[in-house]
């Protein structure tokens, strides 16, 4: 069954102070779904260079050297290769969530290949860290559209919001909402969805692809200042060997090549700049922070996104309760 997409209405940034939530996809250069043969373990061809066991702490430090903190969308299949590197991140302030357990597209799996996948790779993150896993992102946006069917499998997992649905021709749909909205369903539970930032007007274009690389710096902090001011909840995103400030070190072809290495000169100091130029934080708390304001319906108590609210409020000792929030709401200066 299709879910229900809930917009939820946030008070103006001004009386709030802006949000930018800041993410990294975690995986290797060869996890391109471009490439099928990469992504699958069975078919990989041996001998491919590894970049992320010095990649990792390579860009925790710098993040560090901005004080931002983001969250790590991190393969499975990584973090079972790399357990010590995930800990690491965690233990420097990361959330960290799952990018499924092996880098495929959702269309090529059924609907059982994905429930596991989801599943293994939000266990197994949970067991290396000790923490809920709670936000999930799809490899190449590739749920696309939030009527997707296996959609609801994300919430059947036991995830709490989802980054997967980017308002972008190709990689997803230009008419997905670029705001955060509850995913409804009326036989499951619901999901909170966080969607990418874009910039370039009604062009959508995906400020953590190489557009965006190519772009330069004041584009894209132009469009993450504008979405904060319209109240929406910009999200940048980022993967390591982006910031590598090397060539990708192994053969890629044609779209492939295209996509990784377009608008890569310079961006690792690029990518620096934007770091230092507003704070950044992880999802989870960013997206807490803006539901701890966001408008709950004209009737408060029956509204199902109060779990959400509650939910994400706990985690920065907002109001716990839809009572509670309303009551803060109704107490806030300036509410519109
Ligand atoms: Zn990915």
């Amino acid at each position: 069954m299709n879910p229900e997409l809930r917009p939820l209405s946030p008070l103006p940034a001004a009386t709030t102070g802006p949000r930018f939530a800041l993410s990294v996809d975690v995986e290797e250069w060869y996890h391109t779904c471009l490439v099928p043969a990469y992504v699958d373990p069975q078919r990989r061809p041996s001998g491919l260079t590894e970049e992320l066991d010095w990649l990792l702490p390579d860009l925790l430090e710098l993040l560090a050297a901005s004080g931002s903190r983001a969250t790590f969308f991190v393969l499975g299949e990584v973090a079972a290769h790399l357990p010590g590197r995930i800990r690491e991140v965690a233990a420097a302030g990361h959330e960290i969530c799952s990018h499924s357990q092996l880098h495929f597209r959702i269309a090529g799996q059924s609907r059982q290949e994905l429930a596991s996948s989801l599943r293994r790779s939000k266990a197994l993150l949970e067991d290396l860290i000790g923490q809920e896993v709670r936000g999930f992102r799809a490899p190449e946006w590739s749920f696309r559209e939030p009527r997707h069917p296996l959609l609801g499998l994300v919430a059947d997992a036991g995830y709490r919001y989802d980054s997967s649905l980017a308002p972008v021709v190709g990689a997803g749909r230009w008419s997905n909402p670029r705001r955060p909205y509850l995913l409804q369903w009326t036989d499951r539970g619901s999901l909170l969805e966080l969607p990418p930032l874009v910039f370039g007007g009604p062009l959508h274009l995906p400020a953590g692809s190489w557009p965006g690389r190519l772009a330069g710096t004041a584009p894209i902090l132009a469009a993450a200042r504008r979405a904060a001011r319209r109240g929406e909840l910009p999200v940048m995103v980022v993967h390591p060997w982006e910031v590598s400030g090397r060539p990708t070190p192994g053969p890629l072809r044609g779209m492939a090549r295209f996509v990784h290495e377009t608008g890569r000169g310079g961006y690792r100091e690029r990518f620096g700049r934007l770091l230092a130029a507003v704070p950044w934080v992880p999802i989870g708390e960013a997206a807490a922070e803006w539901l701890a304001v966001a408008q709950p319906s004209a009737s408060a108590a029956a509204d199902p996104s109060a779990e959400h609210i509650g939910w994400f409020s706990d985690t920065v000792g907002a109001p716990t309760t839809e009572a509670e929030l309303a009551r803060a709401l109704a107490e806030r200066p300036g509410r519109p």
